[in-house]
């Protein structure tokens, strides 16, 4: 990266921490062996570090088993093994499954892909500050309700969901609680036990372990759910996903784990802190500057802000040295409102007018003050030009 670009999209991705990059080397280059020859030293040693891992993934999630935490390629796969895999395996008992408006593509596009095969499909709308409301959820839940997804924290304001309060709701009334956590690791606390949740899924990209590999928690029950695998093959993960397992990624993920649970309070103060003082520079200098999402109840290092009177991606052409979002990484390249601010009632110019802003680990202050005035001379910048006759 150019060493005058200002990295501000750390919700979208994350660098490898070194810490991290130090931890996968040798499982790149020494213990390179298929974890599944267990017929040689090499393969016994790579199934103990990826064992490992499992471990330490199942100590630091809160889950009971290392049976539980299945390896993915990302949340992308975990929200989808999750949901299509745990609605198959429930078919017979009920085929009605609640979300709500502003997941992430990756838990609505499975969804959509089962009410295509039959499913019905409830889509909680959300409140001004991105929030379901329980009670909305509690009149939703069915007979037939076997699944509820719900975010941690949404990915373009940070707003943070209810989960825990929904799980002792929908547990009550038979159905099972599925967690998309993938921006809440190392962010706020994510313990499934805690947070009551039946699955959950997280991504190594989101904190600061690399690209390609996630984890999906999901819990044991009696009797076992017979989930269908999305990759068939060798059997690989409970037979829950085939393919030669990453073990490198999976020692990886469990490295930035054990960073994420020791430094998360602290950072979470440092990051906040930054965030606040960026938000309160940018809205105390321009006018019709809104913050988008709940100011008391979001992650730490996220800010929405929407600007009336210019183009959002107007601005963020203008903002070349800045790297940061409108709206959500995964469906930019179409320059639509996002429908996560449309969804919390943003006017639709509003919508298109704004910016996330995610800081994370390496992020300082002198950055946060480059950037917030950057943004406040470019706004003025851009609506002095359409104010021009
Ligand atoms: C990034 C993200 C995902 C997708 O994660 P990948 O590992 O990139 O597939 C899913 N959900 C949320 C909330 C995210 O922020």
């Amino acid at each position: 990266m150019s060493e005058d670009v200002i990295y501000l999209d750390y919700n979208a991705s994350t660098p490898c921490d070194p810490r991290v990059v130090q931890a996968m080397l040798p499982y790149l280059t020494d213990v390179f062996a298929n974890p599944s020859s267990r017929s040689h030293g090499p393969g016994r040693e790579a199934f103990s570090a990826l064992e490992g891992a499992r471990e330490t993934t199942r100590r630091l999630l809160g889950a009971r088993s290392v049976t539980e935490i299945v390896f993915t390629s990302g949340a992308t796969e975990g929200n989808n093994l999750a949901l299509i895999g745990t609605a198959r395996a429930l078919e017979n008992r009920g085929r009605h499954i609640i979300t709500q408006a502003t997941e992430h593509p990756s838990v609505l596009q499975p969804l959509m892909s089962l009410q295509r095969d039959g499913w019905e499909i409830t889509t909680l709308g959300v409140d001004g500050d991105g929030c379901i409301q329980l009670e909305k959820l509690a009149s939703a839940i069915r007979d037939d309700t076997v699944l509820v997804s719900l975010m941690l924290a949404n990915n373009e304001t940070g707003t943070l969901q209810p989960v825990r309060e929904a799980a002792a709701m929908i547990h009550e009334r038979g159905a099972l609680l599925h967690c998309d956590a993938a921006q809440g690791i190392g962010k706020v606390d994510v313990n499934v036990a805690d947070l009551g949740v039946d699955m959950l899924t997280v991504s190594g990209h989101k904190f600061y372990a690399p690209n390609g590999v996630g984890a999906v928690y999901l819990r044991r029950s009696k009797p076992p759910l017979r989930r269908p695998p999305l990759i068939h093959g060798g059997g690989h993960e409970g037979n829950l996903r085939s393919g030669t397992p990453n073990v490198a990624g999976a020692v990886a993920l469990a490295r930035a784990l054990e960073i994420a649970a020791e430094e998360r309070e602290t950072e979470s103060e440092r990051v906040s802190a930054l965030r606040d003082e960026l938000e309160a520079s940018i809205v105390s200098a321009l006018e019709g500057c809104t913050v988008n999402g709940s100011p008391a109840n979001r992650l730490p290092g996220t800010t929405n802000l929407s600007f009336s009177g210019i183009e959002g991606n107007a601005l963020l052409a203008s903002l070349q040295n800045l790297a940061l979002s409108s709206g959500s990484a995964c469906t930019s390249g179409h320059s639509d409102a996002s429908p996560v601010l449309l969804a919390m009632g943003v006017a639709k110019n509003l919508a298109r007018a704004s910016l996330r802003l995610s800081l994370g680990r390496f992020t300082t202050a002198s950055e946060i003050d480059r950037a917030g005035r950057r943004i406040i001379d470019e706004v003025q910048r851009l609506r002095g030009i359409t104010r021009r006759p």
